[in-house]
């Protein structure tokens, strides 16, 4: 029988700074053959993600809590896929799945390490995003980590109209809060005020890092309760020197750091965290995945209600998705940046 040739990409080299392009390539594979037990599938969706990043480094260079990608194997990734072979009665022909295996066209699994998905709850790139890993991060940070006090607190959210910062955004409107989001174009900006309802939204840019405390102030005037950050940098800066007594700073993410050659000493005024009794606490959504049941329940009835709202951003084509990933780093996506690999059977 013909062997059939499927796409991957793999990671040729590790990035310094900002990567491009080049450090990655398009590469022909045989398409596996499943075994008893085993089915195939054909990737229909991918997402890119900033922690990516982290990845992208050598395992001398730094120790995560998730290991580097290995040059010259596939990118692993998040990605909802299609059932096209199947030696398992279990996963049948048809079935969609989300599983690990982004960046590449066909893969095998034995059914131990993926999740079946109904294309009838929501379309079913929606468990890469609002549904998925970016939207059961916003849950945790905003629920457990920052314990939100709803009806009660004045919330900053920062890289507010991307996959995690705009459903945390929504979750704290949903609970009463006062929200105030920041991003980087007013086309997003206008949205989170238009569509999204928040009190107070503002382009990062445009105010520029050194009125950002000034301009907090102005949004918050009694101050911040909990700030939601995916920045770090000035922003976290300009939270710290906005928090109230007693407030709470989710460390989610630190996206304006990841591409830096050389570590930024910072923040500077980290000591207003002692006089102001501020709790900063970093989280990894990887250890909250007991909480996937209560945070869908939550979240269907929240859509079905009408209350949440989503973006998305599709690149179409595998061979798009470097181009897409380092396009997280320059915001151009708004929303979900997602990657449509290939058409439903
Ligand atoms: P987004 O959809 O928010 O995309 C990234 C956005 O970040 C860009 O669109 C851009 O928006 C903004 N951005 C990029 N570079 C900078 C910069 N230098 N300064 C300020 N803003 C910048 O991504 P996600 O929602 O997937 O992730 C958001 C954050 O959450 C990231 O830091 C990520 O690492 C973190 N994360 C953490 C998890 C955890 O378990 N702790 C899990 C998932 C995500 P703009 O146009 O507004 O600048």
């Amino acid at each position: 029988m013909e062997q059939k040739i499927g796409k991957e990409i793999q990671l040729i080299r590790f990035p310094q700074g900002l990567p491009d392009e080049n450090i990655f390539e398009i590469v022909n594979v045989n398409i596996p053959e499943p075994k008893e037990g085993e089915f195939l599938v054909r990737n229909i969706w991918m997402s890119v993600d900033p922690y990516m990043r982290g990845r992208m480094r050598s395992p001398e260079e730094t120790k995560s809590y998730i290991d580097s990608f290995q040059l010259k194997k596939p990118l692993e990734g998040s990605c909802v896929g299609q059932i096209v072979e199947s030696k398992n009665d279990l996963f049948k022909v048809g079935e969609y799945i989300l599983g690990n295996y982004g960046w590449r066209e066909y893969w095998i699994s034995n059914g131990g390490d993926v999740m079946k998905i109904d294309s009838k709850i929501a379309p079913i790139q929606s468990f890469l995003g609002v549904l998925g890993m970016t939207g059961l991060t916003a849950y945790v940070g905003i629920v457990k980590i920052g314990k939100l006090n709803e009806g009660k607190d004045t919330v900053f959210i920062s890289a507010a109209s991307g996959a995690v910062g705009s459903i945390a955004c929504q979750i704290a409107k949903i609970k009463g809060c006062h929200v105030v989001g920041c991003a980087g174009t007013e086309g997003k900006v206008d949205w989170l005020l238009d569509e999204i309802k928040l009190d107070y939204a503002f382009n990062y840019k445009t105010v520029g890092e050194h009125n950002l405390s000034s301009e907090l102030k102005k949004a918050c005037p009694e101050g911040i309760d909990l700030y939601f950050d995916n920045v770090g940098g000035k922003q976290l800066e300009a939270a710290l020197d906005n928090m109230k007594s007693f407030g709470r700073i989710v460390l989610c993410g630190m996206i304006s750091q990841y591409n830096l050659t050389h570590p930024l000493p910072g923040p500077s005024n980290l000591f207003l965290a002692i006089t102001n009794r501020v709790r900063m606490q970093g989280f990894i959504v990887r250890d909250h995945y007991d909480m996937l049941n209560e945070f869908h329940s939550s979240m269907y009835k929240w859509i079905s209600e009408g209350k949440i709202k989503w973006k998305e951003t599709v690149i179409e084509g595998l061979e798009k998705a470097p181009k897409a990933f380092i396009g997280l780093f320059k915001g151009e996506n708004f929303g979900k940046m997602l990657i449509k690999i290939g058409s439903e059977i």
